[in-house]
């Protein structure tokens, strides 16, 4: 199935076929001479045993010896020669399939199957058929990788790969492009379409199904995109056209457009590249490189939203929100650039700029008020995050305690142990912890016991429509009764009008949010509203950057003279470094 390197091995075959024929050329010349010679000497040997004449030639005689030991050895050197090859030629055949393949899944490496793949068009171009090359992408595979470890997610890709050889034809190229990106190439009829369209399908069937066997306890599906090679294509990064790309790498490049389509449109399933779905991917990259410039021009600033305590209207604090300022584009709302942030690994740079700067405004505020900031999950997988965090408030000396981080339910799918372990160092420096979005997601109610959080936050879309929905309301005042029942205070988010907010105060004490109390506003304004706005005092939220600044002092001394008493004790040392 796999083809590789026909080119390269024909090279080998043809040295070889030059050492043998030299060999065999010595030994056929021997042959013919000890046939002439012996012919010559034959009839002189007859004649002198009937004795009717002399005794051959002597030196014919020794010829004919000499002929005989040239033929032997040359024969047998002859035989060395061919195993000597014959190793050489497996060794050199072991070594190329070592370049060429994939080790987990002997599939041909992205280097070969280009070569492949241009071989395939060429020669498919020649008898008027056409190429089809489909990019397949695994869903959620980093989640397998991030939960179970590297060996399962291994073990995932080789079934994966025995699922894929499984539903194509023979003939068929295919390749692990890296990681958990596999491409397959094959020739077809153009008249025949729907013939691709049953293999893709299959191949979307056969991977959702190989990990649900593996039960790698992900959603691991696959997102296909297919290109074929009758259709022109310049690429998306030379748009002007001015250098000619090769058949395999326009037909790889298109296939990953439409594979990042396909993902786009909620994954499992395969799409055909078609030319609109370049133009998407032109204003992805535009995007991805006006955030790389927006971060370093500080173009993402940060928006406060007031947070209130809904039963006396009193302000306790805000949420910043980021939003992008970009020349380019306008003011750009967080949904749009903070996946985009995350997938191209910029989102810790970008909030920690706009943390930086949210705890300088909040210094401005009233001390009693609290600072809410959204976190990403990929910053949770950060292991460093919370010394992060805490280097950020001693430079801008915050109290840690006025400070609340805000994690979204999606967070709890990851590795828990992880995020246990963030949330008990956050904890330990002071700093507030709440459950963001709830009733999205599926944290149990187990989980909500076992991780500590300080505050839980209703998801906006239970409560905006909280007063013409029945279902609505019922889950609203669930989670504001969890909240009692479990002492955990709850924040409700997105109150829009007098309605909801008449409904909310019934459910007891709650904390609230949303447009009737004001849009997000960048800090200039907020000194509009400060003023005059009545604060209330949480007793939690006293300036406690002392208590902080103490507890360090505390951790160095006591560091201090840990090591002042094992540089005069020795045995003392031994004990403590467990030895
Ligand atoms: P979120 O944390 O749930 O934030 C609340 C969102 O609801 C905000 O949208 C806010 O403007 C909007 N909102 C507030 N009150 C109302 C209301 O009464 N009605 C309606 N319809 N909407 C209301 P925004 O600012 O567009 O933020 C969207 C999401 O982006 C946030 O959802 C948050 O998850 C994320 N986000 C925002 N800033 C950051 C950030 O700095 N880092 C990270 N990682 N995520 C952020
Ligand atoms: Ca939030
Ligand atoms: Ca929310």
């Amino acid at each position: 199935m796999i083809k590789a390197g026909a080119e390269q091995s024909r090279t080998f075959e043809d040295t070889d076929r030059q050492v043998d024929i030299v060999a065999l050329g010595i030994v056929t010349a021997a042959i013919l001479l000890f046939v002439a010679t012996g012919a010559a000497i034959g009839p002189a040997v007859v004649r002198s045993l009937a004795g009717q004449g002399p005794g051959p030639d002597r030196f014919l005689v020794n010829a004919f010896v000499l002929n005989i030991a040239i033929i032997i050895f040359g024969w047998s050197r002859y035989r060395e020669l061919c195993a000597e090859i014959r190793q050489r030629k497996a060794a050199e055949q072991h070594a190329r399939h070592l370049a060429e393949t994939d080790p987990l899944t002997g599939f041909l490496n992205r280097r070969s199957y280009h070569r492949a793949v241009e071989d395939m068009v060429r020669q498919a171009a020649m008898r008027d058929r056409t190429v089809v090359l489909a990019m397949i992408d695994l869903d959620n595979f980093k989640q397998v990788n991030d939960r179970n470890g590297h060996d399962t997610g291994d073990r995932l890709l080789q079934e994966c790969a025995r699922r894929i050889s499984g539903c194509l034809p023979h003939g068929a190229l295919i390749s692990r492009i890296g990681g958990d990106e596999f491409s397959v190439a094959l020739e077809f009829d153009r008249d025949r379409v729907e013939r691709v369209d049953r293999i893709a399908a299959s191949l979307v069937e056969a991977i959702g199904q190989s990990a649900a066997q593996n039960s790698a306890g992900a959603d691991v599906t696959a997102s296909i995109g297919l290109a074929r090679s009758d259709i022109a294509f310049s690429g998306v990064a030379r748009s002007d056209g001015a250098t000619e790309r090769s058949d395999a790498g326009a037909l790889l490049e298109m296939a990953d457009i439409a594979m990042y389509h396909a993902k786009r449109q909620g994954r499992n399933s395969f799409y055909w590249f078609e030319t609109p779905m370049a133009d998407e991917m032109r204003s992805r990259n535009d995007l991805e490189r006006g955030i790389r410039q927006g971060i370093a021009m500080g173009e993402f600033v940060p928006f406060y939203e007031r947070q209130v305590d809904l039963q006396t209207g009193e302000l306790t604090g805000f949420e910043m929100l980021a939003r992008w300022n970009s020349p380019r584009f306008g003011v750009v709302a967080p949904d749009i650039f903070i996946p985009v942030a995350e997938e191209i690994g910029a989102i810790a740079e970008l909030s920690e700029g706009l943390i930086a700067r949210a705890l300088q405004d909040a210094l401005e505020w009233d001390a009693r008020l609290t600072l809410s900031v959204n976190i990403s999950p990929v910053q949770m997988r950060d292991p460093w995050f919370a010394q992060k965090l805490l280097k950020l408030l001693l430079e801008a000396a915050f109290p840690p305690h006025r400070l609340e981080i805000e994690i979204t339910e999606s967070c709890l799918h990851q590795n828990i142990a992880q995020v246990r372990s963030l949330i008990d160092s956050l904890k330990n420096q002071g700093i507030k912890v709440c459950l963001d979005d709830f009733g999205t997601g599926f944290s149990s109610l187990a989980m909500l016991r076992s991780l500590p959080f300080d505050r839980i936050k209703i998801d906006r879309s239970f409560v905006s429509n909280l007063a013409g929905n029945k279902d609505s309301a019922a889950i609203v005042h669930a989670i504001a009764l969890l909240g009692q029942g479990l002492d955990l205070p709850v924040t409700a988010e997105g109150i829009e009008n007098a309605e909801v907010l008449s409904h909310l105060r019934q459910y007891g004490p709650i904390k609230g949010q949303g447009y009737l109390y004001g849009r997000p506003r960048p800090a200039e304004q907020l000194a509009e509203w400060l003023p005059g706005v009545v604060i209330v005092a949480d007793p939690e939220t006293v300036n406690d950057l002392a208590i902080l600044r103490r507890r360090i002092e505390a951790r160095r001394h006591e560091e201090q003279a840990l090591a002042a008493q094992a540089s005069q004790d020795p045995q003392f040392r031994l004990a403590r470094e467990g030895i």
